[in-house]
């Protein structure tokens, strides 16, 4: 059924990048023959799933939404993947994305961008529309996304679905094209809070092949979307992060974001203002910290190793290749943050820019921590806008990067953060951003799941 849709819907909304029918139908029968044969299934055996393009798959292609990897299949599967599989979920192809997860549209996609399924005039959100749009447009139940800056709430926020963005190193980064690998942050995109945690629960935990996975279980978080979907707040402390709830969003979706306020705090919770006061540093540092470490993983694009390579004709030097297929291979929003990085790492202005981005970094994550001591969780819209028009963001950085506003505290500081639903804003989605200590996504669920 989930085929037949995408057939029908896709060539409009151009969620997928590559749909692999086959393999899901072979999947589909595999589960089929292990239930008729009486073997133990997974916890979501049979239940379609779409991929965003950031994660290695085994044999079917992967591009990263860039023409640099077209045509490449790679040799493995990312740990996200195998989870998926072992779990019995069937893949039914991979999502379009901004190039290199890189912008906040996928107009950035080397592919032409996905539109969204509210008003298909206007940008699904990025880097990881492909995926939110795909669940907005029926096209799968559920959907892998990665969060560096806000890739799967800003898109889940502007298609009216639900992501959430995992502490920091409790899902794997095997097998996730690397973009900022302090950062990234893959995870779970659904309709409901309840799906996404069902999600969570099968690709968390730890992975000996990811340095940075959490040596840790998965937080219970099923058992806490539902515990939160009873509706009962009583006890539960939550900040209105003060400078995310005045001005700089506009009117339509503070007004949406108020109403949910008021919803939460008839549900029992208790709200309190709460001041972080160096989150309005959070994007500038970000745009330090994700393009330095950016400049140093897309090296490995060299036009060597994998996929796309111009002009080797014998008579061009590796240099000479290299560089022309660089030139072709990437777009001008990946050449540009590579420029911006290798220029904030060079000597002389290492300090001056990544360190004292760094230094920012520390600060935002004393809020979180001060602020954590007060409250359970945090709270905030998940974007300043709502769906924008194709077209009238991207002459200017700026006004992308701005999209990004409120979520990016959390990557930085490491903490889960999820975006919800909170009603319309002139026809339109909004999202409601909580955000958790770490490793307290259980708590993060909870709360999603009281406002659904
Ligand atoms: N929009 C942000 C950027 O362009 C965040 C991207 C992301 O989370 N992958 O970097």
């Amino acid at each position: 059924a989930h085929l037949d849709r995408i057939g029908a819907v896709d060539d409009q909304v151009h969620a997928f990048l590559h749909v692999d029918a086959e393999g899901a139908e072979r999947a589909a029968r595999a589960v089929d023959e292990r239930r008729s044969a009486g073997e133990p299934l997974g916890p979501l055996a049979g239940v379609p799933v779409a991929v965003k393009d950031v994660l290695t798959t085994r044999g079917v292609p992967t591009t990263v939404g860039s023409k640099i990897l077209e045509g490449w299949r790679p040799p493995y599967d990312a740990t996200i993947v195998q989870r998926l599989r072992d779990a019995g979920t069937v893949m039914l192809g991979k999502t379009n994305m901004d190039e290199f997860a890189m912008g906040s549209s996928t107009e950035y996609s080397a592919y032409g961008p996905t539109r969204n399924p509210w008003d298909l005039t206007r940008i699904p959100g990025g880097s990881g529309g492909g995926s939110s749009a795909a669940l907005a447009a029926y096209e799968a139940p559920l959907a892998i996304g990665s969060d560096t800056g806000g890739s799967i709430r800003q898109p889940g926020a502007v298609t009216g679905t639900v992501g959430a963005k995992p502490t920091y190193g409790g899902t794997s980064r095997y097998g996730l094209v690397a973009f900022s690998s302090s950062l990234d942050t893959p995870g779970p995109c659904a309709r409901t809070v309840l799906d996404a945690a069902l999600l969570h629960q099968v690709i968390g935990g730890h992975d000996p092949r990811d340095s940075t996975s959490i040596p840790q279980p998965v937080p219970d978080v099923v058992a806490a979307a539902r515990a939160g979907a009873a509706g009962d707040l009583t006890g539960v402390k939550l900040g209105l992060v003060r400078e995310f709830s005045g001005e700089g969003a506009e009117p339509g979706v503070l007004a949406a974001f108020r109403d949910a306020v008021d919803a939460l705090t008839k549900l029992g919770a208790e709200v309190v203002e709460v001041s972080c006061p160096h989150f309005e540093y959070a994007l500038p540092a970000y745009y330090l910290i994700s393009p330095s470490e950016c400049s140093s993983n897309l090296a490995r694009f060299d036009g060597v190793r994998f996929g796309l390579r111009v002009g080797d004709d014998g008579n061009r030097s590796l240099e000479e290749v290299m560089s022309l297929t660089r030139d072709a291979g990437f777009g001008p929003e990946v050449k540009r943050r590579i420029i911006l990085g290798t220029y904030a790492l060079s000597s002389g202005y290492y300090e001056a820019y990544y360190g004292q981005a760094q230094k920012v970094r520390t600060l935002i994550s004393r809020d979180f921590a001060a602020a954590f001591e007060r409250v359970d969780a945090l709270i905030a819209p998940t974007t300043p806008f709502v769906a924008f028009p194709f077209g009238s963001r991207t002459s200017d950085p700026y006004q992308m990067y701005l999209a990004d506003l409120f979520t990016i505290p959390s990557n930085l500081y490491g903490g889960p953060a999820i975006s919800v639903p909170c009603g319309l804003s002139e026809g339109l989605p909004v999202g409601l951003q909580v955000m958790a200590p770490t490793m307290a996504d259980d708590r993060m669920y909870r709360v999603a799941a009281a406002l659904e």
